[in-house]
């Protein structure tokens, strides 16, 4: 019999790129930050570093979607680019109006900055994330919130390990796309209540992050949101490689997340 001609295509390897910590080093001293303008800056060493994937999670009424929009308001107001993903229906037009026009920015201008998709599901979601328009080089990539899709799609413990791979491809990917690009990336997360928590837990470990252990190594640096007393808010920084644990207040105004003064009577 004549052998097959037919020759197998060989799947295309990853490239490897070697470098030393030195060059590492250097390039990471070129890196710009993102502040938020507020305390919270200073718990991950003045800012959102290029290159860098942020996350804050906390319950409910927190500060997450109000920290996503008035960091798209500074972004696109000085002119930069920013893609929202909304996976919750939360991006409100009207609040950023709101933000921007107390930060005297012209809120149709801030709008032609803004990217916004709205995926109703994981699949969406993965494609938003490849579907940027090539031609568009983000300043700023927001995803409000990371899980939520994830959890709506896969429900129950017989599919919690398809639900977490699937969600770790996602977060590699946004990495990935963040590093390329160099940009800064924002994503938010819902928590969950520990069952053997007591009333003496600490609120920060009595609610986790969902998604569980498996993303604390995919996400450098998470700080967790919580409210506070006179309707501030808290932030710490739990479990990051590269700076201490700590907690730094903020609040939430008509011009968005704001720092508190020193001398303010709240
Ligand atoms: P969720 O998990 O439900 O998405 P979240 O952490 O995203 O919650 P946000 O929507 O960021 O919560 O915060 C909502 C809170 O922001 C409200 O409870 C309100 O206290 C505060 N807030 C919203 N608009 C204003 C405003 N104009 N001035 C002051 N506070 C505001
Ligand atoms: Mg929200």
């Amino acid at each position: 019999m004549p052998k097959e001609k037919k020759k197998k295509k060989k799947p295309k390897k990853p490239k490897i790129q070697w470098k030393t910590a030195l060059q590492v080093l250097e390039e990471r001293k070129n890196l710009e930050r993102l502040k938020t303008g507020t305390a919270l800056d200073e718990l991950i060493g003045g800012g959102i570093q290029q290159t860098e994937v942020v996350e804050f999670y906390g319950p409910y009424g927190s500060g997450k979607s109000q920290l996503c929009m008035t960091m798209t308001v500074i972004v696109a107001g000085q002119g930069g680019e920013v893609v929202y993903i909304d996976t919750e229906d939360t991006f409100n037009p009207e609040r950023v109006k709101e933000i921007a026009e107390k930060r005297g920015y012209d809120p149709n201008e801030i709008f032609k900055h803004i990217h916004l998709a709205e995926p109703l599901t994981t699949d969406e979601l993965a494609e938003s994330i490849d579907q940027i328009p090539k031609n568009l080089n983000p300043t700023l990539i927001i995803v409000d919130s990371i899980t939520s899709l994830y959890r709506e799609e896969f429900i129950g413990r017989n599919v919690l390990s398809e639900r977490q791979g699937l969600l770790r491809q996602f977060i590699v990917k946004l990495k990935k796309y963040v590093r390329e690009k160099k940009c800064y990336g924002i994503v938010t997360n819902q928590v969950y209540d520990v069952p053997d928590a007591t009333p003496f837990t600490p609120l920060y470990i009595r609610q986790q992050a969902v998604g569980g252990h498996s993303l604390y190594h995919l996400i450098d640096n998470r700080i967790f949101l919580r409210k506070a007393v006179h309707g501030t808010r808290i932030g710490r920084l739990v479990d990051s490689s590269r700076y201490p644990e700590a907690e730094r207040p903020f609040k939430i105004t008509d011009r968005g997340i704001e720092p508190i003064e020193e001398d303010s009577e709240e």
